[in-house]
Formats: structure tokens, C-alpha cells, sequence
């Protein structure tokens, strides 16, 4: 299908088009044409399928195709989102897909000073992309009005509600006139997801999307097994490598993160950091600058990675297994991006094995463990050790997994390959 198909205006087609984008993702295809005639949209989908334009780009059209923009402008959209950074990079979107459109957007988020944003907000825009904390903080203080809010999303509702932020959505949602449409995605439907959205739709249209497994298949991943000492030199040696144009390096702590930031300074490597202890002008800077392509490499926590949207990201580099094995999938799933391929390249210690094995069976697929390298570990006593506990015949076993069988227990037990 082609954007033409989708009845969209010529001020949103050319801005599309602006944006490079051939055709639209499986979610746009799906949600536009209902969005449109004005349905309510509960969708599942993550970020990175092009959920944003999903909903922004409807929502422009029939916000320029109705009303009009004179005199102080009231707030006709409102967007929610669960973080700062989903929320600039909502609003940013809404920016690029109505660059041709008079409508104006502002964003309000909490962990930065009110004042710019209550300026911005006196001088009226026709949508609001807020984090709920910070809107109701502004709302609370009289500086903003929903009443005239015709369109609302709850974007990733479920970590909203992981976040515990759902009274407060409740308390905005009060605010709001009943007469409106509503766009509700998250990135899983659970029962309580489901149930949740029932309180905020009328008569959706269902729409999923399923990129896990097809964003995950996309994705070069490979394990070098290497000692916690020599990681950051195997981080340098690959950081020589000219194919590396944009590397998101994740790493479970924000001590380890500012210590890989300053080693790699040290080696000419110009790297950031960002994670919750850096303020938010500083992480906006880190992240305006490797989005810009002036800093090759950008050190993330998995919390301050949330929700970020960073595209061309050419190889994500676990340089700590992730604690969570879900958090894996997140973190490889920033590479490889709306159809385009990416690498994902992780660094296991021995201590770290039974977490790699963890990871395996959560996405079905063995990854590949590579032969040579140069800080390759030699301890390697612990690979036929595996963590019995985590293999008892309870799990499925893995394809390409030799197993054994545990005398006495029976239980099976992965012999590792190497
Ligand atoms: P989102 O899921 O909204 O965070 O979008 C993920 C990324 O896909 C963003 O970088 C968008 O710029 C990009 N994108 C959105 N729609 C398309 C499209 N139709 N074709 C190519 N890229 C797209």
C-alpha cells in the first residue's frame, strides 16, 4: 500500500515523503483509514513500528480540516506519554508531520523548570504532548485548560500502568470532554490492559502489530564471551571498526556508564553517557548530539533508554547482560528499525552465563558465540557448568541445544557449545 492510498492531505503526504518514508508500516496501513472516520484506536504496538505517525498523522489532518486557528488557540490534542524523552520526541513528530500545517505543538514535562513551558503554554497551541505528573502539576496551578480537548492517546499505557501512573491518567481523563477520540496503544494487551483501555474508549477498532519476533529475526546478534576487565579494551577495538557509525552501548550501571564514557575519551573516542543522574539538559544535549551523528557513541542505563527513539543506530552493544532478560529484547530493538537491519553485539563475563541462558530461551533462537577474538576469555571451566536449576525439563528445550539427561533426576541439562 502506498501513503496516496490512505486519504491524507497533501500538506501531511509531503511532509511523509520529506521524511523518506516509502510506504506505510503495517500499523499506519491499519490505523490511518479508521483513524480518519473517527474511530477510536486501541492499538498494540510497539515504539519503532511507526506507532507515532499513526495517530499524529490522522489527527493533524482532521485537526486542519476542522476548526480554525484564530485568536488564542485552545488545546484540541492532547497526547500522554509515560516519559520526558517519549514525550520531546512525540511532539517532535507531531513538529515534522505538520510542517506544512499551520497547528502548533507544545510539550510539558516534569524535571525541568515550569516557565518556558507555562510561556508556552499562555501562548496557546493546538497540541499538547505532557507527561501526566507535570500536566497535572501545570493544571493544578491554572495554567492549563482541557475543555476544549477533542483528541486524546494514552501512549504506552501499559508502562504507564507499570509506572503507576493510571490515577493521575484518571484524573486528566475527568478533565476532558466525554465527546472526543481517543488512541490508546501499548506495546502488550494483557487483561489489564484491556480491561484499563475499556474505561477510556468507545467502540475501538482493534489493531495489532507484531514486530518482536520479525524486528528480532532482523538482527545480527552475537556474544563474545570475555572477562569483565577487558571489556572496555573489546569496546575500543571494536569502536575502531569503520562500519560502526552509531553504536548505543547499554550497561547496567550509571557508574559503569560514566566510567566506559571516560575511558573511551581517553582513547579518542568521543562517547556520552546518559542515565537518571544526569540532568535533563545534559541527556537532552547527549542525545541531540548522537542523533545528530557529532557523537559516534552513546552510553545508556536501561531506564534512561526508555522509550527513546534513536534511528540509524548501525549496532547496540550489551557490555553488561541486562538483570531483566525482557530488557535484552528492548535493547536490540533499537537497532534494525522499521525494516532496516542492525547488530547487536554482546559482551558475557563468566559470571554472566546463566543470564545468557536466560535470554535464550525468552527469544527461542541460540545466539551465535564468536570463535575469534582478540580478549577472548580462556577460563572457560564454567561453560560445561550450566546453572541446573535454570534447565530442568520444565523449559522447552532449545533447538540447536544439545542436552543431557541428569542421572538419578532425569532432569535435561544443556551440555554448551562453544
Ligand atoms: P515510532 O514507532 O513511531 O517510534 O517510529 C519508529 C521509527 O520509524 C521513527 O524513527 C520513524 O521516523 C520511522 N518511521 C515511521 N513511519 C515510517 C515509515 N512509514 N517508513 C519508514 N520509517 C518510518
Amino acid at each position: 500500500m502506498l501513503f496516496e492510498e490512505l486519504n491524507l492531505i497533501a500538506p501531511l503526504l509531503a511532509a511523509v515523503k520529506k521524511q523518506g518514508y516509502a510506504v506505510p508500516t503495517p500499523i499506519q496501513e491499519k490505523a490511518i483509514p479508521p483513524a480518519l472516520s473517527g474511530r477510536d484506536v486501541l492499538g498494540c504496538a510497539q515504539t519503532g513500528t511507526g506507532k507515532t505517525a499513526a495517530f499524529a498523522l490522522p489527527i493533524l489532518q482532521r485537526l486542519h480540516t476542522t476548526g480554525s486557528n484564530n485568536g488564542k488557540r485552545p488545546i484540541r490534542a492532547l497526547v500522554i506519554t509515560p516519559t520526558r524523552e517519549l514525550a520531546s520526541q512525540v511532539a517532535e513528530s507531531f513538529h515534522v508531520y505538520g510542517a506544512n500545517t499551520t497547528l502548533r505543538q507544545t510539550v510539558v514535562y516534569g524535571g525541568v523548570g515550569q516557565d518556558p513551558q507555562v510561556r508556552a503554554l499562555a501562548r496557546g497551541m493546538d497540541i499538547l504532548v505532557a507527561t501526566p505528573g507535570r500536566l497535572l502539576d501545570l493544571w493544578e496551578q491554572g495554567h492549563v485548560n482541557l475543555r476544549s480537548v477533542e483528541f486524546l492517546v494514552l501512549d504506552e499505557a501499559d508502562r504507564m500502568l507499570d509506572m503507576g501512573f493510571i490515577p493521575d491518567i484518571r484524573r486528566i481523563v475527568a478533565l476532558i470532554p466525554r465527546q472526543r477520540q481517543t488512541f490508546f496503544f501499548s506495546a502488550t494487551l494483557t487483561s489489564d490492559i484491556i480491561r484499563l483501555s475499556g474505561n477510556f474508549l468507545h467502540n475501538p477498532v482493534e489493531i495489532s502489530v507484531a514486530p518482536p519476533a520479525t524486528t528480532i529475526d532482523q538482527i545480527e546478534q552475537t556474544v563474545y564471551i570475555v572477562e569483565k576487565a577487558d571489556k572496555l579494551p573489546l569496546l575500543s577495538h571494536f569502536l575502531e571498526k569503520k562500519e560502526i557509525t552509531r553504536a548505543l552501548v547499554f550497561i547496567k550501571t550509571k557508574h559503569g556508564a560514566d566510567k566506559v564514557v571516560r575511558q573511551l575519551s581517553r582513547s579518542f573516542i568521543p562517547a556520552k553517557a546518559i542515565h537518571s543522574n544526569k540532568s535533563q539538559r545534559d541527556r537532552e544535549r547527549a542525545l541531540d548530539s548522537f542523533k545528530k551523528g557529532e557523537t559516534r557513541v552513546l552510553v545508556a542505563t536501561d531506564i534512561a533508554a526508555r522509550g527513546l527513539d534513536i534511528d540509524d543506530v548501525s549496532h547496540v552493544v550489551n557490555f553488561d547482560l541486562p538483570n531483566e532478560v525482557k530488557n535484552y529484547v528492548h535493547r536490540i530493538g533499537r537497532t534494525g528499525r522499521a525494516g532496516a537491519a542492525g547488530t547487536a553485539i554482546t559482551f558475557c563475563s563468566p559470571e554472566e552465563w546463566a543470564l545468557l541462558s536466560d535470554i535464550e530461551s525468552l527469544i527461542h533462537r541460540r545466539i551465535t558465540i564468536a570463535q575469534e577474538h582478540p580478549f577472548r576469555s580462556t577460563r572457560t571451566h564454567w561453560i560445561e557448568k550450566p546453572d541446573e536449576k535454570k534447565h530442568n525439563s520444565a523449559n522447552a528445550p532449545l533447538p540447536g541445544v544439545t542436552y543431557k539427561r541428569k542421572r538419578g533426576s532425569g532432569r535435561l541439562i544443556p551440555t554448551r557449545w562453544v
